[in-house]
């Protein structure tokens, strides 16, 4: 079960602006990405996507 799911949080502070939207549910904004998918998922959809893998 290694997600390779990163959160790109991590990299504010940099000029790089993460204002994307959840690719599963489009509605609220993407907290994560995996690099499996190349989606990226809110912290809700984060769940799912994690128990599906
Ligand atoms: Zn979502
Ligand atoms: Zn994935």
């Amino acid at each position: 079960m290694a997600s390779s799911m990163v959160s790109p949080l991590a990299a504010k502070g940099s000029d790089t602006v993460w204002d994307l939207s959840c690719d599963a549910c489009y509605k609220n904004e993407a907290q994560f990405y995996c690099e499996g998918c190349s989606k990226c998922n809110c912290e809700n959809c984060v769940i799912l996507h994690n128990q599906l893998q």
